[in-house]
């Protein structure tokens, strides 16, 4: 246990930071503290298993004091205290701060995550600033709208804010998780209670740090701790009006069933996926084996929209198999600081585990493992970049996600064979088809259950495309315009206007 409320992370020799020293307490009212009984977490890097820092443990009295101080700010400095303009430029303040500290927070996911650092330079902070600027724009322009009702009254509608949220966030995409969330919760005038995931805690706590330089003390309160200790307190507090969470479909669940239980605040819910890949016969192969390759192994397949079930067209299987089979030993398995890694670890033991169960399930049930399918290396949670064949429809490596870089290759024969095939999974977040023939391609992909489907491309999220799924794959949808709607309620105010010839003519005008 360690209780000085500091991270103090050292980089390769050579790496463009040499070292990052920041707090990681409890963050309620821009202050740092440690949880109420002074536990910590242990929090290791995933390319080596040493630990890096101990960060506090929150407990239920915390996210109390993480609501009280939200609920301050809300009624003193937020809400419609704050004017839709003012919060559109702190918004983009911070997205500036984000960008100018792209190097320390991208090293920081580096480390602790594992993911490759030029693609958390790149990727992630870059998308995470531009997630910010994107909903800062919107702060001022959620105008509403005027309804006519009939000669004598109009309804005037726009969005208010909702007051305290709670968020709850996972590890996959740590810095860009927490930007998605606080993007569009406080454009629309919220305070915000957000717990960030105990694996990966760092890069949040990094940006805190922005957050005391912008915004007023309890706007945004970030606590640590684990899920069925913070989270849970999150999702049964009577005080939090929304919460909004990404993660497994099984904790959605409990989230769920722990806001109706309580003060039956909203949900919005961002799960998991087994999402198709479709290869058309006539698709320019080339291009579908990158986005292939790309769309399952991108984050080492920690993707909730990873396209983890490739279906081939029969024709074309052992041309696209061997195409794919190339593709894929190219990509480099690395230490996260090397400058061509693009495969990273597992995310920790825990996930490591799970994933290489699923392997092993893969194996067991008979499938062929046509590459990889063993642990990467002797150090960290590496695993090598695995590709299943002879896949039934029934094995588990075919119907649950495995969040890891495994990926199963089936084929089908027609167009009625990959409809039935795509479509039979109690998930529905994203798929994707390949084809030259764009009518082919667009009829296909209606009649996928996905929330997203791509067309010749994978893995395209921008913070002005909703995105969200279908079936237990979600509820609600977060970026663009409708992630506001998540956030801010309707409010409605009907008008009724004193016309001297509607009172004559109507009884309810003279009540
Ligand atoms: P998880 O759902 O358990 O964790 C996500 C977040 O929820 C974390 O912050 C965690 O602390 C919190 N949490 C856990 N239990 C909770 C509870 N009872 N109440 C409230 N919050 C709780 O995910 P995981 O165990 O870290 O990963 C398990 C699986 O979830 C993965 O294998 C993958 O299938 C899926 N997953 C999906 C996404 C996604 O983007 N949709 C992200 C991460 C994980």
């Amino acid at each position: 246990m360690s209780n000085d409320l500091k991270a103090s992370l050292t980089f390769p020799e050579g790496h463009s930071v040499d070292k990052v020293e920041f707090p990681v307490g409890l963050f309620i009212n821009n202050e740092y503290s440690p949880a109420a009984n002074g536990e910590t977490i242990e929090v290791r890097s995933p390319a080596n298993d040493k630990v890096i820092a101990h960060v506090p443990a929150g407990q239920p009295e915390d996210v109390d004091r993480a609501v009280e101080a939200a609920q301050k700010a809300y009624d003193t400095v937020w809400g419609e205290r704050c004017p839709g303009r003012e919060r559109g430029r702190l918004l983009m303040k911070l997205a500036d701060l984000f960008e100018e500290h792209v190097e320390q927070l991208a090293s920081i996911e580096a480390m602790d995550n594992g993911k490759a650092f030029n693609i958390a330079k790149g990727f992630d902070v870059m998308e995470a600033a531009g997630c910010l600027r994107y909903y800062g724009g919107w702060a001022d322009k959620d105008h509403g709208k005027m309804i006519e009702v009939d000669e004598t009254k109009m309804a005037f509608e726009r969005h208010e804010p909702i007051g305290v949220v709670g968020q709850i966030i996972p590890w996959n995409f740590p810095i860009l998780m927490f930007a998605w969330k606080l993007g569009p919760a406080l454009a629309c005038g919220n305070t915000i209670v957000i717990k960030i995931a105990e694996t990966t805690p760092l890069s949040a706590f990094y940006a805190t740090q922005l957050i005391a330089k912008v915004f007023p003390p309890g706007v945004v309160n970030v606590v640590t701790g684990y899920g069925n200790v913070v989270g849970a307190a999150i999702s049964s507090h009577m005080k939090i009006l929304k919460v909004a969470f990404t993660g497994s479909t099984a904790v959605g669940r409990t989230i769920m069933q722990a806001a109706a239980k309580s003060n039956l605040k909203p949900v919005t819910l961002e799960l998991g996926g087994k999402s198709p890949n479709i290869i058309f016969e006539d698709a320019d192969l080339e291009q579908a084996v990158s986005w292939a390759a790309f769309g399952l192994y991108f984050n080492a397949g920690q993707c909730c929209c990873a396209g983890s079930r490739i279906f081939v067209q029969e024709s074309i299987y052992d041309k696209f198999l061997e195409l794919l089979t190339e593709k894929i030993k190219g990509m480099k398995v690395a230490q996260p600081f090397q400058p061509d890694a693009f495969v990273g670890p597992a995310t920790s033991k825990l996930q490591f585990d799970r994933i290489s169960a699923h392997i092993q399930s893969g194996k067991d049930e008979g499938a062929t493992v046509h590459l990889g399918g063993e642990r990467h290396g002797t150090e960290g949670y590496f695993l090598q970049p695995t590709v299943f064949t002879d896949v039934k429809p029934t094995m588990k490596i075919a119907q649950e996600e495995i969040f890891g870089p495994v990926v199963v290759v089936q084929t089908f024969r027609d167009d009625s064979d990959i409809i039935a095939k795509a479509n039979d999974t109690f998930y529905g977040l994203a798929a994707a088809v390949f084809s030259r023939d764009i009518s082919h391609a667009l009829s296909t992909a209606k009649r996928l259950h996905a929330g997203t489907v791509w067309v010749n491309c994978y893995n395209q999220l921008n913070s002005s495309v909703p995105f969200g799924g279908f079936k237990q794959s979600g509820i609600g949808r977060e970026l663009g315009e409708a992630a506001l709607a998540n956030c801010a309620p309707d409010f409605i105010m009907i008008v009724r206007g004193p016309r001297d010839a509607d009172r004559r003519s109507s009884p309810l005008t003279d009540t």
